[in-house]
């Protein structure tokens, strides 16, 4: 339980990450809250040879109105989403979606950008971006680009992000505080999901998302379909396991889990008052 020695770099602004990120090359790894990286580091999961400290860039912590969209900076603490007013009143599901993230000491250290990064399938916040097609902006040696959220998570702990580039922004859409369920499905409220299903209204269509049912996570295309040709929310949630990879572990078995889908997706929905 003890990590590989590694060298440790504290950045003053996201330039001095990028430039350490280029410098050491592979072997540096960006920490932010710490809450994913420091658990793989102990087990030796991970064994990065420097670490570049993003933790401490203020400027990249904040919850704005941008005027179409909501723009949140990756260093935003899960704490300071689940209490920004802001985001109650213009997207109140990521704010709700952000109280059900762990436990409060992981809120009160983990981020939103470490949250995406990681890609981590089982968290909660990755399928909200996702349901919501949020914009991802990163920053690298060349300079900025943004990512659909579609386009970033790309296998299991792997996005589309390059070594040597940070998270800097997220940005979705105004949904309003309303028309949105979460249901998370774990045997201690702290836990990861073992599986979990959101449902939301954006733009007067339903997007439904899925946790821990893939290697990514996903859409449930085949459910949004069916509620757009006026589905009710039980034969709708009967798609919710198509084109899924659940895991099988511990917790559950993978036909378990499709199970917890279409039933949790149907909650979701009627949830959203959809
Ligand atoms: C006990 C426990 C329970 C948890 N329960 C849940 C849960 O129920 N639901 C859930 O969703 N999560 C859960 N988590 C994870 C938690 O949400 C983490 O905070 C989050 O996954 C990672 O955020 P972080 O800031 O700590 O990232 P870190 O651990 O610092 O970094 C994670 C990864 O992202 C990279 N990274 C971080 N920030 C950036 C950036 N800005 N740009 C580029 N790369 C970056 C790092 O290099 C690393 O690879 C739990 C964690 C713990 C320890």
């Amino acid at each position: 339980m003890i990590p590989a020695a590694f060298d440790y770099v504290r950045a003053g602004s996201a330039d001095e990450v990028v430039a350490a990120l280029g410098e050491h090359g592979d072997e540096a790894k960006v920490i932010a809250g710490g809450m994913s990286l420091l658990p793989l580091m102990k087990l030796r999961l991970a064994t990065p040879t420097v670490l570049v400290d993003a933790g401490r860039l203020d400027d990249l912590s904040y919850v704005r109105d941008a005027g179409d969209h909501i723009a949140i900076g990756a260093l935003t603490r899960h704490r300071d989403l689940e209490t920004s007013q802001l985001l109650g009143e213009a997207c109140g599901v990521l704010r709700g979606v952000a109280a059900e993230v762990g436990d409060n000491q992981v809120r009160h250290r983990g981020t939103l950008g470490g949250s995406v990064a990681h890609g981590d399938p089982a968290s909660d916040l990755p399928a909200v971006l996702l349901a919501l097609d949020a914009t991802f902006v990163v920053q690298g040696p060349s300079g900025r680009r943004e990512l659909a959220a579609a386009a970033f998570f790309e296998g299991f702990l792997e996005t589309a992000l390059a070594p040597d580039e940070l998270l800097t922004e997220v940005r979705v859409p105004k949904t309003g505080p309303d028309a949105w369920a979460y249901q998370k499905f774990n045997r201690r409220a702290q836990d990861w999901a073992i599986v979990g299903a959101l449902a939301v209204q954006v733009a007067g269509a339903t997007r439904v998302a899925l946790v821990n049912m893939g290697t990514t996570p996903l859409r449930a295309s085949g459910v949004e379909t069916a509620l757009a040709e006026g589905a009710a929310p039980k034969a709708a949630a009967a798609h919710a396991a198509e084109e899924t990879e659940p895991p099988a572990d511990l917790n559950a078995s993978s036909e378990y889990r499709e199970h917890l889908a279409r039933v949790l997706v149907q909650r979701a929905i009627e949830g959203a008052h959809v």
